[in-house]
């Protein structure tokens, strides 16, 4: 199995891409989604998670229908390290296991892994290329700012705490300059098609 890994920073058109792959009959295999679906309500890793915040941090982090109240999780994890990384151990393999579990179960000529932090977690070991979408961050802050309306820091922060741009762009196989208008994609969207048929 063919597996094209595609990254980029916050706000940089990851999505906006992989829809278009997807449109051309391309299984796309999404991290966020995935690291959301593994804690839905009622799933064994929320529980888990959960009970250690009540047994160790006497915190409760489940609203009243059993859903995770992400704010008390963030509050934690950013004042306590340790919480932090109890928290990506139990995380990172459910994640990893489910990610392999969806590209095994793809069909399509090649799969796309898509996650912001793909090189960051090591997930590009997981990929035959990277596919980087580049924007600059003035960009970055922008189309954030419109899609999210959140504060302008908070998306510098996340920015700050992802792969800086150059390092980023040193790793890729593949580059998608995403400044400019969205009808420019679509061409080259084909063109990397056409290129990774051809690997598969
Ligand atoms: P994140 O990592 O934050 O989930 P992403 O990389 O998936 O983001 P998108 O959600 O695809 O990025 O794009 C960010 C925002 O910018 C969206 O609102 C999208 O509609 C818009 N956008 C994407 N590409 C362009 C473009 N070429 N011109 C204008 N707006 C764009």
């Amino acid at each position: 199995m063919i597996v094209i890994g595609i990254t980029g920073g916050i706000g940089s058109g990851k999505t906006t891409v992989t829809n278009l792959f997807q449109e051309l009959g391309i299984a796309v295999v999404d991290a966020d989604v995935i690291a959301r679906e593994v804690i839905a309500p009622g799933s064994p890793l929320l529980t888990t998670i959960a009970d250690h915040f009540a047994d160790h941090y006497n915190l409760d982090i489940l609203d009243a229908s059993g859903q995770l109240v992400r704010a008390r999780l963030r509050e934690i994890i950013f004042a306590d390290s340790a919480a932090k990384e109890w928290l990506n151990a139990q995380m990172h393999p459910a994640i990893r296991d489910e990610i392999l579990h969806q590209l095994e179960a793809a069909t399509s000529p090649y799969v796309m892994l898509s996650a912001p932090l793909l090189l960051e977690n090591g997930l590009d070991k997981l990929c035959q290329r990277v596919l980087v979408v580049d924007i600059p961050e003035a960009l970055q802050l922008k189309r954030t700012q419109q899609r999210d309306s959140v504060a302008q820091s908070q998306i510098e922060a996340i920015i700050a705490a992802q792969m800086s741009r150059e390092e980023r762009l040193k790793r890729a196989d593949d580059v998608i300059d995403n400044s400019g208008d969205t009808s420019a994609l679509a061409p080259k969207v084909q063109q990397l098609h056409a290129q990774y048929l051809a690997l598969s």
